[in-house]
Parts: structure tokens; C-alpha cells; sequence
């Protein structure tokens, strides 16, 4: 696949308070397109609120963020512009429980993207198809277990045909049976050429599918390397006593 020069995701010396708490440091970051990235680090470190500013659900307070030559402003139309390219899974789903799993993954196709139904409910199918639950397609999530809830949001978002999918912990809520067939669908968008930034602890999903590992640590970054050597010579002496408690 042709991957542009320029990167798709570009931070720059970006920084976030929450009121007075620094919560994101000075982060540096390009991505290329089609790049796969992991995001690991001790919990509370930043991670959800670094992958949170990529698609504005924060706003950053300092530096820069330019998502496919997009700058995240205060412009609100162009914010929705790189909504519609940024797809986010998280933890909980955040399914329409009053809505079958098709309704669900239609309804932005439907009210934001203006499609008619029927062919709403064919793409829809066909991203359902994908994630291999087609059949459960008038169910209503709380008909299903959270490892199909989980693929049902994988199908919603990438239903707006994103450029890039932000995961945030999407196993971490799952019983054990249930991570694989998860972890499973995210390998496969990986091998479709998704560019892909994802929060998780899974760190064999991590060696198989990260192009770069990530680690964060007191809202740093604080090493990027390839998983290679991520895991078999970490640098920092925070990545190894974080890697030793996890692994
Ligand atoms: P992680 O995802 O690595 O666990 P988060 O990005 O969720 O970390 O949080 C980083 C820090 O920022 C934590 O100390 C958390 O309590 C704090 N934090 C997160 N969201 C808010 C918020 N909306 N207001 C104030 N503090 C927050
Ligand atoms: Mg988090």
C-alpha cells in the first residue's frame, strides 16, 4: 500500500492540564499511514486523554496536533472533518442499548453521513460480516456477550470508513474467553493496512500487530521503539519495571 510522505497524525510539544494537574508533557509524535502504534503505561499515566486529544473529545492547551493536515483549533467544522476520519473504540462499547446491533451501526450513516437505508443496512452488514457477527444483527446488545458487543462498536465505527482507529483499553472491560476474538478483529484491521493507535495491556497482541510500541509514563513519553525492542531491551528503567510487573 502507497503511504504518503507526510505524516497522518502529527503532535508537536503538546501539553494538557486539567486544572492545574500537567497530565500531558511535552508529546512528540508522527504516525504514518497505515502505521500500527501501542500505547502502554501504568494507569493514570495519560493514555486515555493522549488518544482522547487526537480526535478533540479533549481539547490540548499548548503545541500542536494535525490529524491528515487537519490542526485541531477551536474551528469546530473542521473538528468534525477529522471526527469523521477518527474512528474510537472504548472500553465500555458505549452501544445504544434501545437500538438492535444493525440500528446501532446505521445510525450515523443514516443522520451524519445522509445514506439512504437500505444501503446503510448493507454496509453496515458488510462491516458486521467482517467482525463475524452478521447473525446477530437484530439483537439488542444486552442479548450479547461483551466480547460481541465490543466487535459490534468495531463494526459502528468503521462503518464512517475512518483512516484511523483509536482503541482504548477494548478488552480490558471482557472476561478472559473473550479477549481473543476481540484482539482477533483488531489483528485483522491491522493486516488491512487501518492505521491504528491502541491503549491496551495484551502485550502478545502487542509484539504480533505494533509497528511501535509506546510507553508512557506520568503523562511522558517516554520510549518509542519497536516492539523488538521494546520488549527485549527497553531503555528506560521506568519501561523495564513497568514491563517486569506486567509481563
Ligand atoms: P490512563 O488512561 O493512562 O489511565 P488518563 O489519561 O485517564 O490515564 O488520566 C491521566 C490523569 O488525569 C489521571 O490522574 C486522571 O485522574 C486525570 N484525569 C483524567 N481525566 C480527567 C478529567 N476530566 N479531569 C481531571 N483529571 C482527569
Ligand atoms: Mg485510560
Amino acid at each position: 500500500m502507497p503511504q504518503s510522505a507526510d505524516p497522518i497524525i502529527q503532535i508537536e510539544n503538546m501539553h494538557k492540564w486539567f486544572e492545574d494537574f500537567h497530565v500531558l508533557r511535552d508529546i512528540n509524535l508522527n504516525v504514518t499511514e497505515g502505521e500500527r502504534i501501542v500505547i502502554a503505561g501504568p494507569s493514570g499515566s495519560g493514555k486515555s486523554t493522549l488518544i482522547r486529544c487526537i480526535n478533540r473529545l479533549e481539547a490540548h492547551d499548548q503545541g500542536r496536533i494535525v490529524i491528515d493536515g487537519i490542526e485541531l483549533t477551536e474551528n469546530l467544522k473542521r473538528i468534525d472533518e477529522v471526527r469523521r476520519e477518527v474512528g474510537m473504540v472504548f472500553q465500555d462499547f458505549n452501544l445504544f442499548p434501545h437500538m438492535s446491533v444493525l440500528e446501532n451501526c446505521t445510525l450515523a450513516l443514516i443522520h451524519v453521513r445522509g445514506m439512504a437505508q437500505a444501503e446503510a443496512e448493507e454496509t453496515a452488514m458488510g462491516y458486521l460480516e467482517r467482525v463475524r457477527i452478521p447473525e446477530q444483527a437484530d439483537k439488542f446488545p444486552g442479548q450479547l456477550s461483551g466480547g460481541q458487543q465490543q466487535r459490534v462498536a468495531i463494526a459502528r465505527s468503521l462503518c464512517m470508513n475512518p483512516k484511523i482507529m483509536l482503541f482504548d483499553e477494548p478488552t480490558s472491560a471482557l472476561d478472559p474467553e473473550m479477549i481473543r476474538e476481540v484482539l482477533d478483529v483488531m489483528t485483522d484491521l491491522a493486516g488491512s493496512g487501518m492505521t491504528m493507535l491502541c491503549v491496551t495491556h495484551e502485550m502478545g497482541f502487542a509484539r504480533e500487530v505494533a509497528d511501535r510500541m509506546i510507553f508512557m509514563d506520568e503523562g511522558e513519553i517516554i520510549e518509542i521503539a519497536p516492539p523488538e525492542t521494546f520488549f527485549t531491551n527497553p531503555q528506560s528503567e521506568r519501561t523495564k519495571a513497568f514491563l517486569s510487573q506486567i509481563i
